[in-house]
């Protein structure tokens, strides 16, 4: 077997755009000697993002001062339209860090065969340090700068990082305001509340889904030394909407023990396992908003938590997270890539050598913009499916982009994340050909 990503750690590599362009680049050589060749302009159509909005706005804070604030949204790929993507409020937030998860999100949808292209929002600002009611001023006004390019059937954003079912609700509220004629303006966004037209399973569709993947891969015996998900020992790093369902998901109905949590402030580690909703309700009632303190656990560092003994690790905070000396210390058999871009070029070559089973980011996250797929469909046609409908047609999603990178991989003798590289550039270039260019 042979893996695509050969590079070593530098600083540009840690350089997030840059590996998902590395990444890209690889699979684009592979494929042109390997499978078939491709247009060098059509390579370009893909690789280059077709819009990237940078928009400047002033918003109020509650002691009347005014804050400017910077915001993007970036459309990655017309293959398809809508564009779809989420948006994420964090203070490293730049045209960069939103483009790269742009491209993304075009390989990602066409992993799962969504008929939608990459797109991805921000602002550049600490949520964890704006009050409610700013947050809403900041969402409205943000909402109205990038008015003219998002709509239900040209981009349609979802909640990412530091964003929630209120700021969707906002947006779309806004979206109503100034399209009061728009039929089915709801799909304007995903990931909005039930009340407005959300789905059901929508907030935890993302770790649904990877739990889906993990069940498929470990029901395949593809992962050596994990027969059984009933006691195997996970380690989760990120707890917020990702990250709190995948651990409730795989203890409660799977079996997993989850035997170590973290959050940007530290981690907790206990063989005996922790009870997900409890670490949760800790966290929530905590003044710092942290896990760091549960049970008078010790303080362990980032570090220290990812290559703590367990079986299943999950990233589920942010990009480049899994660097090349965590790689090497690190004690799992299976890394279920939760949050986007989480691991580094050198520490997948490392990784991949030592036969760590890798559940790579495009395919195992996908079950977040799977049940927003699902959630645009009800808008449209003006339907709201049973949770149990959603699951089970997420299931089959997942199952079968499982299945489909599992035999690219097979076939043409590639690691996981190079398999699913390989067979969305694939599926997008179809696309490109029986469009054809405009005009
Ligand atoms: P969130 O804001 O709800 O939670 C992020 C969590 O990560 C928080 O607990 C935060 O404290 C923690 N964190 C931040 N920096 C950290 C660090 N350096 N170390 C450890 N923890 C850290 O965000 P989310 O929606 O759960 O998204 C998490 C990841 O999953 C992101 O990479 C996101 O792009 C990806 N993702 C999310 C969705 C979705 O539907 N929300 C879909 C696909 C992918």
């Amino acid at each position: 077997m042979t893996t695509l990503q050969r590079s070593y750690e530098t600083k540009e590599e840690l350089d997030f755009l840059r590996r998902t362009k590395l990444g890209f680049d690889r699979a684009i050589q592979f494929v042109n000697a390997e499978i078939k060749p491709i247009e060098k302009g059509v390579i370009e159509f893909l690789r280059q993002p077709f819009r990237q909005l940078t928009v400047r706005f002033p918003v109020q804070m509650d002691d009347g001062s005014v804050h400017m604030l910077t915001g993007y949204r970036v459309q990655q790929s017309r293959i398809y339209e809508p564009t779809k993507g989420g948006i994420r409020y964090a203070p490293d937030v730049d045209l960069d860090l939103i483009t790269a998860l742009a491209f993304d999100m075009t390989l990602k949808c066409q992993v799962v065969g969504l008929p939608y292209g990459g797109a991805k929002g921000g602002v550049a600002c600490n949520p964890k340090k704006l009050s409610r009611t700013e947050l809403d001023r900041l969402t409205r006004r943000y909402a109205y700068e990038i008015l003219s390019v998002i709509g239900p059937d040209t981009d349609v954003p979802a909640p990412d990082v530091g964003t929630s079912e209120r700021e969707m609700g906002i947006i779309y509220d806004t979206y109503r305001m100034f399209n009061p004629q728009t039929p089915y303006a709801s799909a304007v966004v995903t990931g909005k509340p039930i009340s407005l037209g959300g789905s059901k399973g929508r907030r935890e569709a993302t770790a649904q889904g990877g739990a889906y993947v993990l069940e498929e891969a470990v029901n395949q015996r593809h992962i050596s030394g994990l027969r059984s998900l009933k006691d195997a020992s996970v380690i989760v790093q990120g707890y917020g909407n990702v990250g709190f369902n995948i651990a409730n998901i795989l203890n409660q109905d799977y079996g997993c023990k989850v035997v170590g949590i973290c959050d940007s402030k530290g981690g907790i580690y206990t063989e005996d396992g922790l009870n997900p909703s409890q670490v949760m309700t800790y966290k929530n009632s905590n003044p710092d908003q942290t896990v760091v303190g549960f049970d008078g656990l010790r303080h362990l560092s980032q570090e220290k938590l990812l290559t703590s003994p367990c079986d299943i690790l999950v990233p589920a905070a942010k990009e480049t997270q899994i660097l090349g000396q965590i790689a090497k210390e690190l004690e799992a058999d299976v890394i279920l890539e939760l949050a986007n871009g989480p691991t580094t070029n050198l520490a997948d070559e490392i990784l991949f050598d030592k036969q760590v089973f890798m559940l790579p980011d495009i395919l195992a996250n996908a079950g977040g913009v799977t049940v927003s797929y699902f959630e645009w469909l009800q808008n449209k046609a003006g339907e709201n499916w049973e949770l149990g409908q959603v699951k089970e047609k997420l299931q089959k999603k997942m199952s079968a982009a499982y299945n489909d990178i599992v035999k690219t991989a097979k076939l043409h003798n590639l690691d996981m994340r190079s398999a699913a590289f390989v067979f969305a550039i694939l599926r997008a270039v179809d696309v490109v050909n029986e469009r054809g260019i405009f005009p």
